[in-house]
């Protein structure tokens, strides 16, 4: 018996790469390419960091309450925590103390299993079919929980509130975890519902459509008791997940809907743009309710594709996975860096 015997035995997650190099365009981490919103620099710029001294607000309810107000929700109903990995991990530790497995599709968020794995819960994957789809029906069967990313990652796929309804309808008894992190870029958000379910929790992130990935902030809503639990778990490991400057760049970029909007829909116009342009070059990929697209070439390799488009400094994501080793994720960037992948593309692909 030795000490390495008990060191932990796990796969971790592998987030896309971060060259360390500054002239390249980077289109493997989803993230957006336009900056925050002005508030939020102007609130870092003005930061006391005297401040700094002190402890943040364990429970960021300066950001709570902004977040609860600008969807609809009351405080009690809104968690946030460092990032919605850290809030997924917490709803995961919170949530799915089962015997019974924790289920979700087998090409999804690839996340899910390495939290599983660290905290020792079941699960069992459920295949979706050749186009990728999600069938509820799938999903009426004996579970500790229940984990749908909508849209889903990597697949771009987002489906409509019946969908989820079906699968809430099927699950009273299990908590549902809707994993919104790229609702914003399309998808039909699950925020209504939760007045008719009480086992329901929705997670949303900052990263993506708010373009703060840096500042890790993610959130999640659900009923008081849900949303107790959350805060048991947190107040278990860490009690302060958000530091003072992350809660008020937060509050920062809530304030400023328009902003958030129009860097929306600009990323969503360069997507429509990539994906014609993917399509013409003879590229098939699902319509995208995100910020990247996922395509599959009839005659290139996906790996090949993104081996080449590296040699030319542009960074595109390649899963060497079962089902979706023939595909590559391609983040949506400005206006230029996808002008950039496609004339790369076009002298690639004759
Ligand atoms: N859920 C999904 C489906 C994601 O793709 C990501 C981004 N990797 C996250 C959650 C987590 O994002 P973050 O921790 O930056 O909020």
């Amino acid at each position: 018996m030795s000490w390495r015997d008990n060191l932990i035995k796990i796969e971790p997650y592998v987030a896309g790469e971060q060259p360390n190099k500054t002239d390249f365009i980077k289109l493997n981490a989803n993230e957006n390419p336009y900056p925050p919103a002005p508030g939020v620099l102007k609130a870092i710029e003005s930061f006391n960091a005297e401040g700094l001294k002190k402890y943040p607000d364990a429970n960021s309810r300066e950001l709570a309450d902004a977040i609860a107000q600008r969807v609809g929700l009351k405080r009690a109903n809104v968690f946030v925590g460092n990032g919605s990995d850290d809030v997924l991990a917490l709803c995961f530790r919170a949530f799915f103390n089962s015997d019974k497995p924790v289920i979700y599709p087998d090409i999804t968020y690839s996340f899910y299993p390495v939290w599983c794995d660290m905290l020792r819960i079941p699960y069992e994957t459920i295949p979706v079919d050749e186009d990728f789809n999600i069938n509820a029906a799938d999903y009426a069967r004996e579970n500790g929980g229940v984990v749908i990313a909508n849209p889903n990652a990597p697949t771009s796929i987002g489906r409509g509130l019946d969908f989820i309804r079906e699968i809430l309808d099927n699950n009273r008894d299990s908590v549902v975890i809707v994993d919104e992190a790229y609702v914003d870029f399309g998808g039909e958000s699950a925020v209504p519902l939760l007045n008719e379910y009480e086992n329901l929790v929705v997670t949303q992130t900052f990263s993506k459509s708010r373009s703060m990935a840096g500042m890790r902030i993610g959130c999640a809503f659900g009923n008081e008791e849900i949303i107790s639990a959350l805060y048991a778990a947190k107040d278990s490991y860490n009690s302060y997940p958000m530091d003072s400057v992350a809660i008020a760049a937060g509050v920062a970029s809530v304030a400023d809907e328009e902003y958030f909007r129009a860097t929306v829909a600009k990323v969503i116009a360069t997507r429509d743009r990539l994906s014609a342009a993917l399509r013409e070059m003879g590229f098939t990929l699902p319509d995208s309710c995100t910020n990247f697209v996922f395509a599959q070439h009839s005659r290139y390799r996906a790996k090949d594709i993104c081996e080449h488009l590296k040699t030319r400094d542009i960074y595109v994501r390649y899963f060497s996975k079962a089902r979706i080793d023939d595909r590559l994720r391609i983040t949506v960037g400005t206006d230029e860096e996808i002008d950039a992948l496609i004339r790369e593309l076009k002298a690639y692909i004759v």
